[in-house]
């Protein structure tokens, strides 16, 4: 049987080559950082982590997982309901919730499990999810798993989303379910006028808080600081594995009800791993960080403001961004994979993004600003930029 299998996988592995779509692990052999070393030991500067507030190699972070780690042993062997559940788990959720303004909050392994295990517990056959077009493929998967009628309005068009939520009126609760920034574009969603919208024509709402939190908001606290409608949302969904230190584990948090019944029946929560005790102090001890003192998310919205204002004024083609993510619109797929690769030989690492990770015609260099780059750093990229592209 494999023979036969084993020829049809070679095919298609080919085809994906030949398409030039294959993806390389690009490998790393130091702490991920704004300043990286590659497995061959070329030093670069590191522009496509989502290391956004620079926190991946933070030493109270460290110290935090190490002080866990000894004080409560290294995995906790079992699931959150069964013997998986520690205190630093349930301060977690609750340092979560205070730090989005929400009622309850529940962890998962990751934020792709979140969002796989939220709607099918909440939503039948009788109701409605209104889906964003360019949401994450983790958004798009939990919908597949939900028995609920299934609505797409096209990628922030509020005309469009108003023209799905009157034919969803035909069912018995309506979800509309959106990322809180974009992460091609580096858009953020308007949730203002979601908000109304959804007011309008009596549905809930659910933010993936992925790319914005501890980035959008004039102190970082996401979508909803930025739009003033703290508390107001029924669901967010985030994870710990960007802005928030960067390590894995995911979580939901909002309407006091919706997280109890995702602890009843949430898939992903239920027959999945507690994250380990050091996971999770850091998790805390990262939460504690920004509601400490505003440095880093102060950091980051000037070192963003500077990339962005130097780069357009040298020229570029760069989409409207209101995150940390800087897309250089080239729009030909070649010559983005060209330039990524002469900007790497300038020691500047970023990605070039093509069809179909983004549409026909517009390929492009995501760049990802961080707090823990230095002026220097910045002024480098855009420097390498102007050289590799003559301008
Ligand atoms: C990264 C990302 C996820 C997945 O988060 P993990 O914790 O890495 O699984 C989910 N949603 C959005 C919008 C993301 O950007």
């Amino acid at each position: 049987m494999y023979t036969k299998f084993q020829q049809h996988l070679t095919t298609e592995l080919n085809d994906i080559r030949e398409a030039g779509l294959y993806k390389n692990e690009r490998i790393i052999a130091s702490p991920q950082s704004s300043a990286i070393k590659l497995q061959d030991g070329t030093p670069v500067i590191n522009f496509c982590a989502n290391n956004y507030l620079g926190l991946a190699d933070n030493k109270e972070l460290i110290q935090a997982a190490k002080q866990a780690m000894d004080e409560r042993g290294y995995g906790m062997s079992s699931v959150r309901f069964i013997c998986g559940t520690g205190d630093i788990h349930k301060r977690l959720e609750q340092a979560i919730a205070h730090f989005f303004g929400t009622e309850d909050a529940i962890l998962y392994a990751a934020c792709f499990d979140a969002n796989g295990g939220v709607f099918e517990p909440l939503l039948t056959e009788q109701d409605a999810i209104i889906s964003d077009s360019l949401n994450h493929a983790s958004i798009i998967d939990g919908v597949r798993l939900c028995k609920a009628v299934r609505y797409r309005y096209q990628n922030a068009d509020m005309a469009d989303l108003e023209e799905q939520l009157k034919k969803a009126q035909a069912q018995r609760f309506r979800l509309i379910a959106t990322d809180g920034v974009f992460s091609m574009d580096g858009n953020v969603c308007p949730l203002d006028k979601i908000y109304e919208l959804a007011q309008k024509y009596d549905a809930m709402v659910m933010v993936d808080e992925s790319h914005s939190a501890g980035v959008v908001g004039h102190t970082g606290h996401g979508v909803t600081e930025q739009f003033n409608l703290r508390g107001k949302i029924e669901i967010i969904t985030g994870t710990l594995g960007k802005a928030f230190g960067g390590a894995v584990g995911g979580f939901t948090t909002g309407k006091k009800e919706i997280i109890d019944m995702l602890r009843q029946r949430s898939r992903p929560y239920l027959f999945s791993n507690s994250i380990p005790p050091m996971i999770a102090a850091a998790g805390l001890k990262t939460i504690e960080l920004l509601e400490r003192d505003n440095s880093l998310q102060d950091r980051l919205h000037e070192n963003t403001k500077y990339f962005v204002g130097r780069m357009t004024e040298a020229g570029f083609d760069i989409k409207p961004t209101q995150s940390a993510i800087c897309a250089v619109m080239l729009y030909d797929a070649k010559l983005s994979q060209e330039v990524a690769a002469k900007l790497a030989d300038e020691g500047i690492y970023v990605t070039g993004f093509y069809y179909p990770v983004v549409p026909k015609g517009q390929a492009r260099i995501r760049v990802q600003v961080s707090a823990a780059h230095t002026r220097e750093q910045l002024d480098r990229c855009v420097d390498a930029f102007r050289k590799v592209l003559n301008k």
